[in-house]
């Protein structure tokens, strides 16, 4: 049985962030992720922006760790070489109606710490963004958006690279404690053993949480669905644009540019029972292009290219329906178990505040040895299509690689792709590929690439063709030869 100083269960954003803080002290971690990556969760279904800490309560949890995460990410995104970009947020208003709510989020900012929130009219709206929809905004200058997929994978690679261990496609399935008040975690890989556990199981951690000996919270999946629109649309697309919040203080559709240059619209919301099925609706999408137009001036069906959906894990009181702060405990009836609860929006952008936490309550419990090889710092892919044509020329020099594109539409070589599929993590799916790399992510999604990363995949990893999967299961990529066996 291996055995562990602590385990995390779950290698989200969060569950990484935690792994990489504790690699700052002298213990052996490791995280169990019954997917077959990182990201194939919430924390590659949602919107990746950095939030400003506005919307939630003062004093909350979420206000608090929103606030943390957002003024350290141009050093965070620097150490964990993540896409990032502060571009600010305009929350757009039409009516007098939506002029009152705005104002009384100006003033919450100002209450949480938000710095430089102000009320702009529509002639100093058409300056930061013609193609943001409504008569007046608040122009929040601290949001940033940044690439979830990038972030959740660096704080995945560098917990690695300073000691943490990844099992992937390992769902914990029960606990159990030994007589010295160790816990044995059962997995569909086996039994492990630890003195410490986080549940950081995301839309499960309920589930987990019961496992674990506290029983009785409740999560309510909340699904929003999104359209990804070409980078046509993101050449409009500057800052992202909200409108005035809800009645119950939620946001409807946003229009969103990523780090890469498309444009989300999205998401919707409506509670769902299972909060793993991403598949999307015709009314949805519908809904959105009505919505995401009053954001949006050029929201048009020629820019759509793909759909997606996610769910976020609401905890709610089961008397009430009340939704809750981010549950962060550690209780002494239960030792050795940190308890995440609830780590919905703004999850991402309060990761590391949340793991920090996490290590606080384990350091106030025993004494944390400092770990003196500690590195902070991590190196992603190099992106060719991002390089001076000087720097692409010495590339291709150094490397022939660099001289085939294998992704068209989004100009990624064949020395990216290698470099993705020998990851430190050891993901070897070809979605795991399109993450790192965007390969599959352009106008084509995939059509003339995808077969290629499955033949590089096999080539570079030795498998059978029929071993390399989409994602995980039984997605498979082929399932056999249509003429006799031969190589693919
Ligand atoms: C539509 C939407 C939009 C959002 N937009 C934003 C945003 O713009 N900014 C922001 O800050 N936040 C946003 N969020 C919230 C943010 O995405 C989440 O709070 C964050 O990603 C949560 O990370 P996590 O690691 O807790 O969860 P996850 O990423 O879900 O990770 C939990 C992991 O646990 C694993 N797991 C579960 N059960 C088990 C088990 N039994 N054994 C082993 N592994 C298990 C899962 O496979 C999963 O990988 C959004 C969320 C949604 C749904």
């Amino acid at each position: 049985m291996q055995d562990y100083d602590v385990i995390i269960i779950g290698g989200g954003a969060v569950g990484s962030a935690v792994a990489r803080e504790l690699t700052r002290y002298r213990l052996s971690v490791a995280v169990l992720e019954k997917e077959s990556d990182v990201c194939t969760q919430t924390s590659g279904r949602n919107t990746g922006m950095l939030h400003a800490g506005f919307l939630y309560k003062p004093g909350s949890l979420k206000a608090q760790c929103a606030v943390e995460g957002n003024a350290e990410f141009d050093q965070v995104a620097k150490e964990l070489d993540v896409p990032f970009k502060r571009t600010g947020k305009l929350i757009v208003g039409f009516s007098d109606e939506d002029r009152a709510r705005l104002e009384y989020f100006i003033e919450r900012g100002r209450q949480n710490g938000v710095p430089g929130m102000a009320l702009i009219d529509r002639q100093r709206m058409d300056e930061i963004d013609p193609s943001a929809g409504g008569n007046f905004a608040i122009h929040c200058p601290s949001s940033g958006i940044l690439d979830p997929f990038i972030y959740t994978i660096a704080l995945a690679e560098n917990a690695v690279k300073n000691g943490a261990r990844y099992h992937l496609y390992t769902e914990v399935t029960g606990a159990d404690r030994l007589d010295d008040g160790r816990h044995v975690l059962h997995t569909s890989r086996g039994d492990f053993a630890c003195r410490w556990v986080v549940n950081s199981a995301g839309l499960n951690s309920a589930k987990v949480s019961d496992m674990l000996g506290i029983p009785g919270y409740v999560i309510q999946p909340v699904k929003g669905e999104y359209f990804v629109l070409d980078k046509k649309a993101g050449a409009f697309a500057k800052i992202p644009v909200y409108p005035a919040p809800t009645a119950k203080f939620t946001f409807d559709t946003h229009a969103t540019p990523t780090v890469d240059g498309n444009v989300l619209v999205g998401p919707n919301s409506f509670n769902v029972e299972d909060g793993e099925d991403y598949s999307v609706r015709q009314s949805g999408m519908d809904g959105l292009q009505e919505s995401g137009a009053r954001m949006f001036k050029h929201m048009k069906r020629e820019y759509y290219i793909r759909t997606f959906a996610g769910a976020r894990p609401k905890h709610i009181d089961p008397a009430t329906g009340e939704i809750q702060d981010f549950l962060i405990e550690c209780r002494d009836d239960v030792p050795g178990v940190v308890n995440l609860v609830g780590i919905e929006s703004p999850g991402l952008t309060s990761a590391l505040p949340i793991a920090r936490r996490v290590v606080g309550m384990i350091r106030e419990r025993e004494a944390l040895v400092p770990n003196p090889g500690f590195d902070p710092v991590r190196h992603g892919i190099v992106r060719f299509h991002e390089a001076s044509r000087e720097e692409q020329a010495r590339l291709v020099r150094e490397n022939a690689d660099y001289g085939e594109i294998v992704c068209r539409c989004e100009t990624v070589t064949r020395a990216e792709i290698i470099a993705a599929i020998h990851n430190p993590l050891g993901v070897c799916t070809v979605n795991g590929i399109k993450v790192r790399t965007r390969a599959s992510m352009g106008r084509c999604q995939g059509g003339y690439c995808e077969t290629r990363i499955t033949a590089m995949i096999r080539e570079e990893l030795d498998k059978a063709v029929t071993d390399v999967r989409l994602t995980n299961g039984n997605s498979y990529m082929f399932t056999g030869y249509v003429k006799g066996g031969g190589q693919a």
